[in-house]
């Protein structure tokens, strides 16, 4: 079985439609494959059986915009929620908080990057994302455009990281309280990328230690941004811990260079994720 359990589709900020994301997953080979597009079900909640694959199950999820408010400062994580039920209340209300804070976000780094003379409006990125919800690879993607950026990369690595004078703070949920509300829902949580440093700072394994006491359900293992050390200390720590590790291509479509597939989780762990959630269930697909 090949499961990979992180990918984004175009209804946030990657460039597959669902059903062309469903698509590649069958080509890769893929058993398995969640949707977990940012602060958003909107890619997943609507399909049926018919809609997916025969031979590919869809498991439903997000990826939960978080900060661990460690002993010195503040640090962004992501936070997957896997099969939680997508009508949960407490949820979806911070999945609605979680988007207007991107767009007022959005909003204000074009407006910097206008004002510095970048021939971009927040009309034209809006269109750009259309229904999706709005991330800075759109804005990163304006960039290529009007030719301050050769790529996607070089537009992070230029104007988009924490240390630029263009980078504005977005609404973010605390990592303890989300993983609680992620229970609440059915749902099981899994702290993606935590050794992720090109994105910028990570936690020490302490915040993890109390992740697990808050009902974390598991770490992200195997990620193209991690490398062998990372890998082994992680599942080290799990182990330790009781945590299912998991593995995904984190998959943005054309928006980055990782194929999907490219790592994936071992099929015991995804049947404790499958067993120890109740908020909704894969997606086996019926469409010949
Ligand atoms: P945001 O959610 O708006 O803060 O944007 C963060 C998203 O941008 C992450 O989910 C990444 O997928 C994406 N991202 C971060 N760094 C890069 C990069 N160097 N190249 C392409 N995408 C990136
Ligand atoms: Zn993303
Ligand atoms: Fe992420
Ligand atoms: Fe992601």
């Amino acid at each position: 079985m090949r499961i990979d359990l992180h990918t984004h589709s175009r209804l946030s900020d990657g460039t597959s439609t669902p059903q062309e994301l469903m698509s590649a997953a069958v080509e890769t080979d893929l058993d398995v494959v969640a949707i977990t597009d940012h602060d958003t079900t909107a890619g997943w909640r609507s399909l049926r059986p018919a809609d997916v694959p025969l031979g590919l199950t869809v498991v439903g999820g997000a990826e939960f915009s978080c900060v661990a408010r460690t002993e010195d400062t503040p640090v962004s994580v992501h936070l997957l929620g896997l099969l939680f039920d997508p009508d949960n209340a407490a949820l979806a209300a911070a999945r609605t908080r979680l988007r207007a804070s991107r767009i007022e976000r959005a909003q204000l780094m074009v407006a910097r990057f206008a004002a510095d003379g970048a021939r971009m409006s927040w009309d034209e990125v809006a269109a750009d994302a259309g229904d999706a919800v709005v991330g800075r690879p759109h804005i990163a993607r304006a960039l290529v455009r009007v030719g301050w950026a050769t790529g996607i990369d070089d537009a992070f690595t230029r104007y988009l990281g924490q240390g630029s004078r263009y980078w504005v703070a977005k609404t973010q949920l605390d990592v303890i309280e989300a993983i609680g509300s992620i229970r609440a829902a059915g749902g099981v949580s899994v702290f993606a990328h935590p050794r992720a440093r090109r994105r910028g700072s990570i936690v020490a394994d302490d915040v993890i230690v109390d992740m697990a006491a808050a009902g974390l359900g598991g770490v992200e293992v195997d990620h193209v941004d991690h490398d062998e050390v990372d890998r082994t200390q992680l599942r080290i720590l799990a182990a330790d811990l009781g945590l299912i590790t998991t593995g995904s291509s984190d998959f943005h479509g054309s928006n980055k260079t990782v194929p999907m597939g490219a790592c994936t989780t071992p099929p015991e762990s995804y049947q404790a994720i499958v067993t120890a959630a109740s908020g909704a269930e894969p997606i086996s697909g019926t469409h010949p």
